[in-house]
């Protein structure tokens, strides 16, 4: 427990995706009471899996890099716990119609066995409500109220407020409190993604884990089962282009899910006999720029924290859920 901290100070964070958790994980350490509220059953977000009775995939992210040393001690501390591995994928690059091996050398970390293991490993020490979409909060008398979609209000209030959502969602909870919100929220111009995953129930064999693809509809696709500790059918992930994905997004799943396996014909990747689950992501991609890391208004006791204020990627998120919570220490003193 910090010294200087009085520990009832109560924060109520919203959203337990990556940033959520490193947040209310570095509150907690800094002696705060935290209290997470989850729209899912479940934790991580958008570091997610899909699972089913013979398959899985990771359909959000694909893998982390770590390049901030306090990142990269969080990394090694969930190697160390058995819930994150290095990725060694045979990698492809698709440019100007042709196949190329990739040269980069950079560490591809994964969660073991899924990718939402490492955000597993870090709520299991956290206090978190699931299925409470919260959909209002208010500001009166120096406390937080918040109240959610399947409980109504919720009883206990907060001396402050974390919220850890993609920028749309930060935006509709928060835009009543302040109107500076909609300026940042809206700057990171955030983008949906679709997501198509195949599983086979013969391996293909193709003379690569993963590939980045350029100038087509698609831009990734990779083997699920090459990541370490992965089981089941041979399944493959198959990501849009932001671009794309933006401007088709409304699209039928069922002729969204036609037109990315036409483009993943062409790339050698057929699908007639796979059996299909398709994903649409609103809320995938983008970031604010410059880069603020996160956000605090000090006045109000609220900060926001997630991927598109440091980034937009899973270790951007992670350090903006913490930044964050080392910022409300200091000013909380
Ligand atoms: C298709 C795809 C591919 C990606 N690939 C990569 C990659 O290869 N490498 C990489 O580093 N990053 C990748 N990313 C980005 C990475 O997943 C994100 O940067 C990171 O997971 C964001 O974490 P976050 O905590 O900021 O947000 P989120 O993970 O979105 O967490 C927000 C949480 O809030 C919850 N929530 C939403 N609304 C409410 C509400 N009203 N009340 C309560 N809870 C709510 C959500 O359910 C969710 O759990 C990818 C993302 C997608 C979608």
């Amino acid at each position: 427990m910090h010294k200087n901290q009085p520990k009832e100070t109560t924060i109520a964070i919203i959203g337990a995706g990556i940033a959520g958790l490193s947040c209310a994980t570095r509150l907690k350490a800094l002696g705060f009471q935290v209290q997470l509220y989850e729209k899912s059953l479940g934790v991580s977000g958008r570091m997610s899996t899909r699972n089913n009775d013979h398959w899985s995939g990771d359909h959000g992210a694909q893998y982390f890099t770590a390049r901030d040393p306090l990142f990269i001690n969080q990394v090694k501390e969930w190697i160390n716990a058995e819930v994150a591995a290095i990725w060694n994928p045979r990698l492809k690059v698709f440019k100007a119609n042709q196949w190329q091996d990739s040269t980069a050398t950079e560490n591809r970390y994964v969660g073991i066995p899924a990718m939402n293991s490492p955000g597993k490993h870090l709520a299991k020490a956290l206090p978190i409500e699931f299925n409470q979409t919260i959909d209002r909060v208010a500001y009166a008398q120096n406390k937080w109220q918040l109240h959610s979609l399947e409980s109504g209000d919720i009883h206990q209030q907060f001396d402050w407020l974390v919220v850890a959502l993609p920028a749309p969602q930060a935006l509709a909870l928060t835009k009543s409190i302040d109107k500076s919100i909609e300026k940042f929220t809206i700057d990171a111009n955030m983008q949906g993604c679709w997501t198509v995953m195949a599983s086979f129930t013969d391996n293909l064999n193709l003379p690569f884990d993963a590939a980045f693809i350029n100038n087509e509809s698609i831009s990734w696709i990779s083997r699920n089962n090459s990541k370490p500790k992965r089981i089941g059918l041979e399944t493959w992930v198959i990501h849009c282009n932001p671009t794309w994905s933006q401007e088709w997004i409304e699209l039928d799943k069922d002729e969204a899910a036609k037109r990315i396996l036409d483009c993943a014909t062409k790339l050698g990747l057929d699908c007639r006999t796979a059996k299909i689950s398709i994903h649409r992501w609103r809320y995938a991609s983008g970031h604010t720029n410059p880069i603020p890391v996160f956000r605090l208004h000090e006045d109000l006791k609220l900060g926001f924290c997630g991927d598109w204020l440091n980034g937009g990627r899973v270790e951007g998120a992670w350090l903006s859920g913490y930044q964050l919570a080392c910022q409300i220490e200091k000013v909380q003193k």
